[in-house]
């Protein structure tokens, strides 16, 4: 039997980070994965999505780009093709992790693993000695009673991928970032999106003001959405709403959460990731993955979020409501001030600070670049840095980035 120092199940972005920091660090690692090395962030989550968003938004751009002084005639997409630099897409990506994992030296079985005990994994009727074992082995989309994924008409985020034409309209249920982004997709196509939620807002972990707005941008895109509504029941292809409404969407796709697939948890083993079953983020597996291997920490508290469209929106660190029984100061200031959003005629949204004791203790953008904008202000809050030091640095102009420097300004 072949002995190895650690033994990870799962090649997502938790698995194969853990595996590549491991073995550059002079660990025999074995990595087991059952699909697709890149787990579902690379193939089924992350990377399909935001390819596929960004070429719904280029042809939004490009029908309505009259307004830049450019004229074109007969703008029209092939979803094939979107697919296809989809998937070209993640095979360049899947391609890189094999060759960083071959240039580790990391052995990676590609089959199903299972976890023993503590020190023992089983594939392809092998057994694989290990002083170590770390599970990555993800999450899988969870299904509502009475919502159950059949793959054709009720579909899970996984089968939604799978799409070969459009449909003409769709209902999708939840609006966490996978809801939002996908509404934002389809009705960029062009299909007419209905969005439910039974909480009372638009995504409901959101900071109150961003889901407000999100709100806002809806309706301005047409999206027609509906808060505080659940499904009563789906029978022969219609769907009746708590509120009464009977709907007869093409498709309804169940963006409902994700469950962990590890269903018992093994004492010894470290769980990282979405099998950990905490923060379900590529970002975080990552993270955890260096925590675990090269004891390089983390605040749990300054884990970003962000959810892809136009505008992009982005957070990190406390929202207003966690604030409401706590003295804090709070600075807005809208995009549509700044030089750059103007001149890129992208001007819808905001950039909010929430401030405690001279530093930053929460961040919520909603505009174009907020997902990279925010780790500005992450990097400030993860250092300490407070409002005084903040206000020496000099930020390039025209720059989104100099929302942050206004909205700072506007604190006393
Ligand atoms: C539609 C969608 C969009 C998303 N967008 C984002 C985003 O923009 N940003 C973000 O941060 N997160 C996003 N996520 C979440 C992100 O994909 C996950 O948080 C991330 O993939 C978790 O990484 P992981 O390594 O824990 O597990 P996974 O990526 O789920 O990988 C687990 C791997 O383990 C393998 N496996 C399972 N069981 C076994 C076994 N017994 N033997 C061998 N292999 C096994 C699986 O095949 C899989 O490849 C999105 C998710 C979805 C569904």
């Amino acid at each position: 039997m072949e002995k190895f120092d650690i033994g990870i199940v799962g090649a997502g972005p938790g698995g194969y980070s853990a595996a590549l920091a491991a073995a550059t660090n002079g660990k025999k690692v074995v990595l087991f994965e059952k699909e697709n090395i890149g787990g579902v962030c690379l193939n089924k989550g992350c990377i399909p999505t935001k390819s596929i968003l960004h070429v719904s938004e280029l042809y939004k751009k490009v029908k309505n780009i009259e307004i830049f002084g450019i004229s074109v005639s007969d703008v029209s997409f092939d979803f094939s093709k979107v697919i296809e630099r989809k998937n070209k897409t993640i095979e360049t990506l899947r391609k890189g992790i094999e060759l960083a994992l071959k240039n580790a030296k990391v052995t990676v079985i590609k089959a199903e693993a299972e976890i023993l005990d503590k020190n023992t994994i089983k594939a392809n009727n092998e057994v694989f000695d290990c002083n170590e074992i770390i599970c990555a082995n993800g999450s899988s989309p969870k299904e509502l009673k009475g919502l159950e994924f059949d793959h054709k008409f009720i579909l899970s985020s996984d089968d939604i991928l799978e799409l070969e034409t459009l449909p003409k309209n769709i209902l999708i249920v939840g609006s966490g970032a996978i809801g939002i982004e996908w509404a934002r997709i389809l009705s960029n196509f062009g299909v007419e999106v209905t969005l439910i939620e039974i909480a009372p807002h638009l995504l409901p972990l959101a900071d109150i003001e961003v889901s407000k707005r999100i709100e806002r941008s809806f309706k301005s895109a047409k999206i027609k959405f509906l808060t505080d509504t659940g499904i009563q029941k789906v029978e022969n292809g219609s769907v009746q709403l708590s509120d009464g409404n009977i709907l007869t969407p093409q498709k309804i796709l169940a963006a409902t959460g994700r469950v962990p697939n590890c269903d018992h948890k093994i004492e010894g083993i470290t769980y990282i990731g979405d099998a950990a079953g905490e923060i379900q983020l590529a970002h975080y597996a990552i993270k955890q993955a260096y925590d675990k291997t090269l004891n390089i920490c983390y605040r749990k508290d300054l884990i970003p979020s962000v959810v892809y469209g136009t505008p992009e929106i982005a957070w990190v660190g406390k929202r207003e409501q966690d604030l409401e029984n706590e003295d804090y100061q709070k600075s807005i200031q809208l995009v549509s001030a700044l030089g750059k959003a103007q001149a890129d005629g992208e001007t819808e949204g905001f950039i909010k600070l929430l401030v405690q004791n001279n530093k930053i203790v929460g961040a919520h953008i909603m505009c174009a670049e907020a997902s990279s904008l925010l780790m500005q202000v992450v990097i400030a809050m993860q250092n300490n840095i407070d409002l005084d030091n903040l206000k020496e640095i000099c930020f390039a102009h025209p720059t989104y980035s100099e929302g942050i420097f206004e909205a700072i300004q506007k604190l006393a």
